[in-house]
């Protein structure tokens, strides 16, 4: 796992992102997405593995319907720091826009094979990660499955049926805002402005 992908795009004299190091062992580990206003919207989906932020670009946000496939892209891996980031990327910056948190938490990885709990490395390796979060927005179990691989690799997320799937909730649209500041992308973008 390494961050040279995420140095290289970014000029950081410019971009208010933070430059961020790998981090080391905490306790549970978390995850973050970040609704992001960049050429087009999108979540960037992110879960903590190996001291660094294993990413994915969600374009319609995670569901609670276990029925909806979530079409996620791999993106580079990110800095534990970036967890915390809410601003807006400069025009002519990699992925130039307005970035909230809109949800964040930990996760505990469930996957299993034949009774015996597979490290999520393995798990992300072989294309199939299940994982449960512990988040304020969305809870729950959540499979992460590899469909294409390589360059154009592409992942699903679906909503495990268990207690916390709600077919009816949609989250993205009912809980739009910041979880850690209660702003909207036009409030920060604004408290950008006037800053
Ligand atoms: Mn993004």
């Amino acid at each position: 796992m390494t961050l040279d992908a995420y140095h290289d795009r970014r000029d950081f004299r410019r971009t208010p992102e933070p430059r961020g190091d790998a981090a080391g062992a905490g306790d549970a580990p978390i995850f973050v997405i970040q609704k992001h206003d960049a050429s087009s919207l999108h979540y960037d989906f992110r879960i903590e593995v190996d001291g660094a932020l294993r990413s994915w670009a969600v374009p319609k946000g995670p569901s609670t319907d276990p029925r909806d496939k979530r079409l996620m892209l791999p993106t580079e891996d990110h800095p534990m720091a970036y967890a915390d980031f809410e601003g807006v990327i400069p025009q002519g910056e990699y992925g130039a826009g307005t970035v909230l948190v809109w949800d964040r938490g930990t996760y505990e990885n469930i996957t299993e094979k034949e009774g015996a709990r597979i490290p999520v490395g393995d798990a992300l390796a072989a294309g199939h990660l299940l994982i449960h979060l512990h988040g304020e927005k969305i809870s729950g179990g959540y499979a992460l499955h590899r469909i294409e691989e390589g360059d154009d690799a592409r992942w699903l997320l679906v909503k495990m049926d268990d207690e916390w799937a709600d077919a009816r909730r949609n989250p993205v649209s009912v809980a739009p805002d910041s979880v850690i500041s209660g702003r909207s992308l036009d409030d920060i973008a604004q408290d950008e402005d006037e800053a």
